[in-house]
């Protein structure tokens, strides 16, 4: 039993998180990426065209950007008379909006929120189930170092991901990293971090069994019989059939028993 970890994370079974589509999604938008399809609200719509504003007149044009060798051009907003991105004459000043553009053409995909109907890119995803990976085969091989190791690098990426993308799939690969790294505290012993990285995964996941399974796992192994048999019960609501809790529920019982009669 001890020997178990966590791996098919909540939810595994009711949807992928997007990373089997057929097509990949790059950066929207991004360099020589597709035009974005984004659906207009039309209460936004409304709320901009009534805001005051004065149409400036403006020309776009291919201009050097200065230091690079060898050159690099770029489109720039520039005044429609003079061609320049600031002119006094035509009192404008597009520095400010030619910078910003420089900004999103040249920053990392990861810096720029994308529109709110696109899946992230699945790169992340994959590195993140990778280390999970990682971390159960150097499990099975008892190397509980390596293991603890690697399930933390998948808990810190999963929750390094960007705040716009979708916080249940973060808080599922978190759960599944801390879940599998409690079992692995568990194989060592070390019932205190065990417990910690437990009751986690309940705070990250309530409904899922497996925490309150972990938790439990590590209340026995601090010999808090009767705390533990609490978190079998608190389990057992999300799931009264489940397998495993049914079985340790047993044990537990039978070490209760054993202890009423010493
Ligand atoms: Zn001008």
């Amino acid at each position: 039993m001890a020997h178990e970890n966590c791996n098919h994370g909540p939810g595994e079974h009711h949807h992928g998180h997007g990373h089997d589509h057929g097509h990949s999604h790059g950066p929207p938008g991004g360099p020589g990426g597709p035009p974005m399809d984004i659906q207009v609200d039309p209460a936004m719509q409304l709320l901009l065209d009534s805001l005051p504003h004065t149409p400036k007149p403006f020309a776009l044009a291919e201009m050097p950007i200065p230091n690079t060798q060898p050159p690099i051009t770029q489109v720039m907003v520039v005044c429609l008379e003079h061609k320049s991105p600031a002119c006094e004459q035509c009192n404008v000043n597009f520095t400010g909006l030619n910078y910003m553009h420089q900004f999103l053409r040249a920053a990392p995909p990861e810096a720029i929120p994308p529109p709110p109907n696109v899946q992230p890119p699945p790169q992340r995803a994959e590195q993140i189930k990778a280390a999970k990976e990682a971390g159960n085969t150097a499990f099975k091989a008892g190397n509980i170092p390596v293991a603890v190791q690697n399930y933390s690098r998948s808990a810190d990426m999963a929750l390094s991901r960007p705040p716009w993308e979708l916080a249940a799939v973060s808080r599922d690969e978190t759960a599944i990293a801390l879940c599998n790294r409690s079992a692995a505290f568990a194989l060592a012993g070390a019932w205190a971090n065990a417990l910690a990285d437990a009751e986690a995964v309940i705070a990250l996941k309530r409904p899922w069994t497996k925490g309150h399974f972990r938790r439990a796992r590590a209340l026995v192994g601090l010999n808090r019989i009767e705390e533990a048999r609490d978190a079998i019960v608190d389990g057992l609501q999300f799931e009264p059939d489940d397998k495993e809790l049914n079985n340790f529920l047993q044990e537990v019982d039978v070490k209760l028993a054993e202890q009423d009669k010493a």
